[in-house]
């Protein structure tokens, strides 16, 4: 299996919460390497850009809105099978159907309010990672 990357989000929920530390040790505890990690303020326009996919959903003013409450982090993982790995270590986008053990079961509150954001593809995980960083900003790969 290949080395991947995929992109992460700490949302405000979990940012405001402090929960930001523990959140990467669950990352690193599960083989990621944190290969970029920044805190910023998404704006409107950053938020809705990143959104865009969701444009049409009932939720999309109510996601935009959250996201930009307070700052994030974007954090960038590398590991082998960074993209479905991650998937599983975050668990379901409602926390409350989401595994034992997972960053959203444990620390997600709502469906809105979930703790983490996770690449859906290798695809968007390319296009997500290079939304926030360039490219010579982000270390090499490991190895
Ligand atoms: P993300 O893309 O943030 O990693 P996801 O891939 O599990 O989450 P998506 O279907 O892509 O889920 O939805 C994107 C985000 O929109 C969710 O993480 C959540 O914050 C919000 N969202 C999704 N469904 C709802 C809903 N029914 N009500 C409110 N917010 C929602
Ligand atoms: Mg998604």
């Amino acid at each position: 299996m290949a080395i991947e990357r995929t992109l992460c989000i700490i949302k405000p929920d979990a940012v405001e919460k402090k929960r930001s530390g523990a959140i990467l040790a669950m990352l690193e505890e599960a083989g990621f390497t944190i290969v970029a990690c920044k805190r910023m303020a998404l704006s409107r326009p950053v938020a809705e850009g990143f959104y865009a996919v969701h444009k049409a959903r009932p939720f999309f003013g109510e996601l935009v809105e959250f996201m930009t409450r307070s700052p994030v982090f974007v954090v960038v993982l590398e590991r082998e099978d960074a993209v479905a790995k991650y998937r599983q270590v975050m668990g379901a986008t409602d926390p409350a159907k989401a595994d034992a053990g997972t960053i959203r079961k444990a620390h997600g509150g709502s469906v809105g309010e979930n703790a983490v954001h996770g690449s859906d593809s290798l695809d968007n995980a390319k296009i997500e990672i290079g939304y926030f960083f360039a490219a010579s900003k982000v270390a090499p790969v490991a190895g």
